[in-house]
């Protein structure tokens, strides 16, 4: 995949469910969350976008404009830092409602503020966006709305979900992938659309039975007729993101039976189930 300025389309795994996307002329990042506060604080304390963590991350995975933070739904391990990476790169925030309060909530200017609508399409040069309707893992630990701007510094449980979306990413000149963010879905959501690579969150899916798991491969992946499947959101968040990262602790989900449960949906259909290395570009091919 080559783009006009004679780059491949990228991606990179920055943690949780951020994703860099970048064709050589324009970079998109979903989530871009590098705060990454620990157990104590998420419990305890209140949460702000932590300046100098963003910093890094950003420098980390060599970003210096984007055009959009693409946001699936607001708690705080997807959301929390997006108004500020918007603020430092010159992106729009693109996402729920509930989104765009946090942002508002946070000071960042209107303009750089996009309120998306399920299936609307936005274009970012060559890149095609949609929001497709989803639903967020269970248990969810803060379902609702954010329906006012949002206070900083706030309360984990004050980042409510907002609604949970797909994100499907198009490339004017071919290749497209699915970034789910949630592991849950809405049955047919997805039907028509098409993406060769789709990255799926895995967070909680060890807590539900192999008929779920199943089901929402199945609605996600499976919807959009996927040869290779990147797992996301199976990072421990509370600390630091390293490569190889370090997996989410047991006592929020066991990974290994959903793991287990993907290598073998995906085996009997042929696709590929492939590792993205944190804080690296990797070729879409
Ligand atoms: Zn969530």
């Amino acid at each position: 995949m080559q783009s006009s300025s004679g780059q491949e389309l990228r991606v990179g795994f920055l943690g949780v469910t951020s994703v860099l996307v970048d064709d050589g002329d324009t970079r998109l990042l979903t989530d871009g969350f590098f705060t990454r506060p620990a157990l104590h604080r998420v419990l305890l304390g209140r949460l702000a976008p932590d300046g100098a963590r963003i910093e890094q991350g950003l420098a980390r995975a060599g970003i210096t404009d984007l055009r959009a933070v693409l946001v699936g739904h607001s708690h705080y391990d997807h959301a929390l830092d997006a108004p500020e990476v918007a603020r430092r790169t010159g992106a729009v925030v693109v996402g729920s409602s509930s989104t765009a309060n946090l942002a508002r909530g946070y000071g960042l200017p209107g303009e750089q503020i996009r309120v998306v609508e399920p299936g609307e399409p936005l274009v970012f040069d060559a890149f095609r966006v949609r929001f497709f309707p989803s639903r967020h893992a269970s248990p969810n630990a803060a379902a609702g709305e954010i329906s006012a701007p949002l206070t900083f510094p706030a309360r984990a449980r004050a980042f409510r979900d907002g609604g949970c979306f797909s994100l499907l990413i198009e490339h004017a000149r071919g290749k497209s992938l699915l970034i789910q963010e949630s592991a849950g879905f809405v049955k047919g959501a997805l039907a028509g659309a098409r993406a060769e690579i789709a990255l799926i969150s895995m967070a909680m899916l060890g807590r539900q039975p192999e008929s779920y798991r199943r089901a929402y491969f199945s609605e996600t992946a499976g919807a959009v007729g996927a040869k290779v499947i990147c797992p996301l959101h199976y990072d421990d968040f509370f600390r630091p993101l390293e490569n190889p990262p370090r997996r989410i602790p047991r006592w929020m989900d066991d990974l290994r039976p959903a793991l287990d449960s993907l290598e073998r949906w995906a085996g009997e259909r042929g696709v590929r189930v492939s590792w993205l290395p944190a804080w690296q570009m990797v070729p879409l091919d």
